[in-house]
């Protein structure tokens, strides 16, 4: 015999799942908007590389997919990675995959390198022919970054970058600091470190998305 009342009892359950968590996405900071997240480099890329041999290619990706955790669960974003292991994803792949998507924001996570190993401090870049929206989002995750890294401020800058040139989005990438210096690349193996990183890079994106 059909068991009527368990089944509506199901259906009625699954509206109230649907409509509770459409109601919980709603009430985020990021609900309804679509970012990229970029790991830069990767593969037989590795970046920029520490005297301790830290490599560039893996904290960016470490840093990225904390940065998606951190859209998705706090600010109930919908979020899509260029790369999410160690293999190699070429800049037009980046770039085809962000237009492909219609995502409306574009974050591509780097880390800095110098031949001089005394050198740090936090910059972020946008296109130089970028939106005003790109510049705004620049600013604000460069100065959510400084309270984080607390290193010396390198600027909000313009570059002519392929993937923020190429991306018909609001694009930024940030380099929270230099792998290449010893002490910094000590504390770059430290997820918890990794982690404030990518949660301060949200912040920024949740103070520009009023704009
Ligand atoms: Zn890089």
């Amino acid at each position: 015999m059909f068991k009527a009342k368990p089944f509506i009892m199901l259906i009625l359950m699954a509206v109230f799942l649907v409509t509770t968590t459409a109601v919980a996405a709603a009430g985020k900071p990021l609900a309804g908007v679509k970012v990229v997240v970029d790991a830069g480099h990767g593969g037989w890329d590795p970046g920029a590389v520490g005297v301790n041999g830290l490599t560039e290619k893996q904290i960016n990706l470490q840093v990225a997919k904390a940065l998606r955790n951190c859209l998705v669960e706090y600010g109930g974003a919908q979020v899509v990675m260029t790369r999410t292991d160690d293999s190699y994803v070429s800049l037009a792949a980046r770039v085809q995959k962000a237009n492909a998507a219609w995502a409306d924001r574009f974050v591509s996570v780097h880390h800095n390198g110098s031949l001089n190993p005394a050198h740090n401090g936090t910059s972020v870049y946008s296109a130089k022919n970028g939106s005003a929206a790109s510049h705004d989002l620049r600013d604000k995750v460069q100065k959510r970054l400084l309270q984080m890294t607390g290193l010396r401020d390198l600027g909000a800058n313009t570059a002519n970058y392929y993937v923020l040139r190429n991306t018909r989005m609001p694009a930024v990438l940030t380099e929270a600091s230099f792998i290449t210096n010893p002490t910094e690349e000590a504390k770059l193996r430290d997820p918890g470190y990794l982690w404030r990183q990518a949660y301060y890079i949200y912040l920024g994106l949740v103070d520009h998305m009023g704009y």
